[in-house]
């Protein structure tokens, strides 16, 4: 395509998109941080901490509230009873990451439940104790999983295999995940991958990976940190196995907030499957039988990994940002997403050899984010970036990942940020 045929690269066309778009308006249910003028922040870090929805102060207020007025009898009498306040995420986190309601709990923290799903689905025996992953790896995935293969004997060294990029290449190809996990099948006991890279941005076919794993005799699972509130995940029909997911990245929820975890409907009906227990995993039924027997009994899906009683005032941001999820509905903001993404990409593409994008083109293997890698001097692009308002994440030495994200970015921000990029300076 010759430039003149593109849309014009103009701040009047960006503003025009997004009067154009109905779900311009989610963007005023955020708090958008000011800067020194007082404008908001073109905030590009969404992949990183998502903004707080205005909501969430309320929310915790009431919490708060009922806390003073009824201490023990909240329970079951505060506004939104806190003694089943978990399974006010089953319905909404189900349709965030595509899975049955059974299918899903909100627990803990990513790499906890990470962890906690590995005692269940990474069980090495025999000659069957590898693990794939995939490459850059978010350190806290790398830690737990070796630390899972020498929990039971094994050697990390040996045991842990994560692929990288071909030489010269920015992301992983799935022909050579495929391969690895053909060449290594009968000594593969586990494939976790991520749903969206990182650092690269690359989307993988989780359908295509979960049959290969499955062919060869591995559980597949999913780190899907990067993934959940940004793709239009479809955990149950892909056939993963487990998976689980932060929430205060796309998922709004605040710092360190409350995490999501996902087990496969025909997982979630074998209650012999070895676990680490919690009273909050026990059928509720018979949860409260102090006195008696004491034999676990896990509860039917993903609730039966639950450990303790649901952390209220960290669950209650997670409600309001689930709220907001469920209005604008994930399937419509991934098809903003492409479109914000493909004019932040087409954007980028005008800038010529100024930068160069690491992450795949196919909106297919990506989700909001591009990784840029700028030439030049990072150093001046960073403070100008910074000098126009710009929040973005650098990964030294020279790679800007930026992640417009569908509920509060804008089309003017990306063409304020390229023009930026492009040399142009503030505005
Ligand atoms: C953000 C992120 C984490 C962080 O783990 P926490 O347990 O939430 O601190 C782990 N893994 C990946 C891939 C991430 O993107």
């Amino acid at each position: 395509m010759s430039d003149d045929q593109l849309a014009p690269a103009t701040l009047e066309h960006a503003r025009a998109l997004d009067a154009a778009d109905p779900l311009s308006r989610f963007r005023e249910r955020f708090a958008i941080p000011p800067r020194p003028g007082g404008d908001p922040v073109r905030y590009f870090c969404g992949n990183s901490l998502g903004l707080m929805p205005r909501g969430v102060p309320e929310l915790l207020a009431e919490e708060c509230e009922d806390w003073a007025r009824l201490a023990v009898n909240g329970h079951y009498g505060a506004r939104r009873p806190w003694f089943d306040y978990h399974t006010r995420f089953r319905d909404r986190g189900a349709r965030l990451v595509g899975a049955l309601p059974s299918e899903v709990c909100y627990q803990s923290t990513l790499t906890v439940n990470l962890h906690l799903l590995m005692v269940s689905f990474y069980r090495p025996e025999g000659s069957r104790r590898k693990i794939i992953g995939d490459t850059p790896a978010f350190p806290s995935d790398t830690y737990a999983l070796a630390s899972q293969i020498a929990f039971h004997g094994g050697d990390p060294e040996n045991d842990l295999i994560q692929l990288r990029p071909r030489e010269g290449e920015h992301d992983l190809r799935e022909e050579d995940l495929l391969r690895a996990i053909d060449e290594h099948g009968d000594e593969l006991a586990l494939v976790l991958v991520s749903g969206v890279n990182y650092y690269t941005g690359q989307a993988f076919d989780l359908r295509t990976l979960a049959r290969a794993a499955h062919d060869r005799g591995a559980c597949f699972g999913v780190d899907a940190a990067h993934a959940a509130g940004n793709l239009a995940l479809q955990l149950h029909d892909d056939d993963v196995d487990f998976a689980a997911w932060c929430s205060y990245k796309y998922g709004n929820a605040g710092p360190g907030a409350i995490a999501g975890s996902f087990v496969h409907e025909r997982h979630g009906r074998r209650p012999e499957l070895p676990r680490f227990a919690g009273w909050w995993g026990n059928d509720p039924a018979t949860r409260f039988q102090m006195n008696e027997v004491q034999r676990f009994e896990p509860a039917e899906g993903a609730d039966g990994w639950q450990l303790s009683n649901p952390p209220i005032l960290s669950m209650a941001p997670l409600d309001a940002s689930l709220a907001i999820f469920d209005e604008a509905t994930m399937p419509a903001l991934r098809e903003r997403s492409v479109r914000l993404t493909g004019y932040l990409q087409e954007r980028l593409d005008r800038l010529g050899d100024r930068v160069e994008v690491i992450t795949p083109r196919d909106p297919e293997r990506r989700g909001a984010q591009l990784s840029i890698r700028v030439k030049g001097d990072t150093r001046a692009v960073r403070d100008q970036l910074e000098e126009a308002g710009c929040v973005c994440d650098f990964r030294p030495p020279d790679v800007i990942r930026v992640a417009p994200t569908p509920l509060y970015n804008t089309f003017e921000d990306i063409h304020e940020l390229t023009r930026v990029l492009g040399g142009e300076g503030a505005a």
